[in-house]
């Protein structure tokens, strides 16, 4: 085995005859990343940034309290340098208020031919950031091209540049439709085999019908997103001892969001997790909710996407708090980037590529109900 200074020998040798590692010997004293800035054609390359409507088609109607819908408005998003492609994707689900033409108009402002390179993800992000106030999906869009492209420069995905363990991944919840009682034992029993843990949004008039009726079928774990649903505190606390005791493992979002000390009362008092996913957005939502919930959801179509992402994991961390990580209806894009920060995570809500038939990637597959990672570098995907 080659001793350091003997490694440093051969390699000076070798820096000889070959400008590569010549390069990479001497990056410490170079001011500009060498390996990246001189492109095939020998010029300095530039970003560049590409966009397009794609329409996601899902596989069933999706019904909420206030309106059906068939398909998902996105946008898909391409950064390419040196002839290497960085994929992207914003989804807007009609009711966080993005739509195609906001997100296209605030990709026209991005101007990405002012950055050396696409390592610049500080400054790049910061840049993408400032351009408005809101405009979330699109935001992250940007940010998931570039973590793809800059993974794929590297050769390395982001889980292990993140230093993250590919084991460590969460089983995701799929989704439990409300439906009729018939239905709703049917899409059960499809699911029970499929996944090792199931999520139900409440809520309603309903909801210990609801349970009773999947538990009729499955003994499986179960997952509560209640968005919003309960008004009063003290049904809201009795509605969690009942989950609780029906095998129940997470509750998220009991209360409306700006019933903010109702639900502290209710964290403190309930013996299962209580997590925020329409109480916070973005990072400096975090610190206020510490106390209020146990833990946070984050989503990259509301944070900005995977820079942002990472550094709530962080934080909540440091805060002592629990995470987990959802997504919108999104093709294995925006999916994967997602699924490449879940060893990090506590709970994994990735069913949303698996809920529009007309995926443009295969990337993050689930296996044995299990979040499973490929090895491809960047966000882990290829065009399906
Ligand atoms: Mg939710």
């Amino acid at each position: 085995m080659q001793n350091r200074r003997d490694f440093l020998k051969t390699a000076a040798f070798a820096a000889l005859g070959s400008g590569v590692v010549a390069n990479t010997l001497f990056a410490r004293t170079t001011p500009a990343p060498a390996l990246f800035n001189i492109g095939k054609s020998g010029i300095t390359p530039k970003m560049q940034l590409r966009f397009f409507p794609y329409e996601l088609q899902l596989q069933h109607v999706f019904t909420v309290a206030t309106y059906s819908r068939t398909t998902t408005p996105d946008v898909q998003v391409e950064i390419e340098y040196d002839g290497i492609i960085g994929y992207g994707e914003a989804s807007m689900p009609p009711y966080l208020g993005e739509t195609v033409q906001s997100v296209t108009a605030f990709l026209q402002k991005v101007n990405l031919e002012q950055f050396a390179d696409p390592f610049q993800l500080d400054d790049i992000l910061s840049y993408v950031d400032s351009l408005s106030p809101a405009d979330t999906a699109a935001k992250a869009a940007v940010d998931i091209a570039l973590h793809d492209l800059t993974g794929k420069l590297l050769q390395a995905p982001w889980y292990k540049l993140w230093g993250l363990n590919k084991e460590k991944t969460p089983d995701t919840t799929f989704t439990i439709g409300i439906d009729t009682p018939d239905v709703v034992r049917q899409k059960t029993r499809e699911c029970a085999d499929r996944f090792n843990i199931l999520k139900v949004k409440l809520g309603r008039d309903n909801d210990k019908e609801m349970i009773e009726t999947i538990r009729s079928v499955t003994d499986l774990p179960i997952a509560i997103d209640a968005n919003q649903g309960w008004k009063d505190k003290h049904y809201a606390l009795d509605m969690i001892h009942w989950l609780n005791e029906q095998g129940i493992v997470m509750i998220e979002q009991p209360m409306p969001k700006e019933q903010l000390d109702d639900t502290a009362w209710v964290t403190e008092r309930s013996p299962l997790p209580v997590f925020a996913d329409e109480s916070l957005q973005r990072l400096k939502d975090i610190a206020p909710l510490k106390g209020i919930f146990t833990g946070i959801n984050i989503k990259l179509m509301k944070c900005t996407g995977m820079r942002e992402a990472w550094k709530m994991i962080t934080l909540a961390r440091a805060l002592n708090m629990r995470v987990m990580v959802g997504c919108m209806t999104e093709t294995s894009c925006a999916c994967s980037a997602a699924a490449q920060l879940s060893p990090a995570v506590d709970f994994a809500d990735l069913d949303g590529n698996l809920l529009i038939s007309n995926d443009r990637f295969k990337g993050m597959e689930v296996i044995k109900g299990k979040i499973t990672l490929t090895n491809l570098p960047g966000i882990g995907v290829v065009k399906a």
